[in-house]
């Protein structure tokens, strides 16, 4: 299987990300839910003008599911979906409307200005994964795509089963270390307050999915 590398500029965000003493990682949620609620913007617009595509607003929502046991958070949607193509033209580069282009290199290494101030987007998550699994299903296709990454050494796409339209994006969140706990993202007390405080003015539901054995 081929790993593919990143685009210079993504790997050094993403080192980032990684590396990231941010205090508030939390943020990484909010990055996730707002690219979720724009991918479902996306076929509401869409439906606006193709009389084949109805948008009926139950069918659209942002889901965070918890895998305790196995430390995995679940951020789904029913949004667009994206193509191998567009899983990576979108998430093997930074994403054009990046601030990052705007910020300067010695503003760059200390990082808490940009991921204050602006969106870091998706690779935020690895602030607190140290394995990003995104499964994609465009509109339109009935094949589905993995797009999975432990960082910095690049990515893999691969083909995958997925029921619906739409992308789910798995996340292993990292292990406890002498000065840093995760735990707090596995738990729906805290997932809710974190929702609560950066997305509350989502459009579309936010539903919530507690597995455990
Ligand atoms: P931005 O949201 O500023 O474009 P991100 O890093 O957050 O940057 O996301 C990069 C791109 O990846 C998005 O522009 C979008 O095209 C794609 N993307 C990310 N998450 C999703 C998703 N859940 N569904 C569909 N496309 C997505
Ligand atoms: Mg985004």
């Amino acid at each position: 299987m081929e790993v593919k590398q990143f685009q210079a500029e993504s790997k050094r965000l993403l080192e980032m990300m990684i590396n990231s003493i941010y205090t508030q990682r939390e943020i990484f949620l909010r990055e996730l839910i707002s690219n979720a609620s724009d991918a479902i913007d996306k076929i509401y617009y869409k439906a606006l003008t193709d009389d084949n595509l109805v948008f009926d607003k139950d069918n659209y929502f942002v889901k965070i599911s918890v895998d305790k046991d196995n430390r995995t958070l679940i951020v789904s949607d029913t949004g667009i979906g994206m193509t191998p193509e567009e899983l990576e033209a979108n998430l093997g580069v930074i994403a054009k409307s990046g601030s990052l282009a705007f910020k300067k290199e010695t503003e760059l290494k200390d990082g808490h200005d940009i991921i204050g101030q602006f969106g870091v987007g998706f690779y935020s998550a690895f602030m607190v994964a140290d394995t990003v699994k995104v499964i994609s299903r465009a509109l339109g296709s009935d094949k589905a795509y993995a797009w999975e990454s432990q960082g910095a050494d690049g990515y893999t796409i691969t083909e995958a089963t997925k029921d619906s339209v739409g992308t789910d994006i798995y996340m292993k969140i990292k292990e406890n270390t002498e000065d840093d706990n995760y735990d707090e993202f596995l738990e729906q007390y805290r997932l809710r307050a974190i929702i609560k405080k950066y997305s509350d003015f989502i459009k579309y539901p936010i539903k919530m999915e507690m597995t455990s054995s």
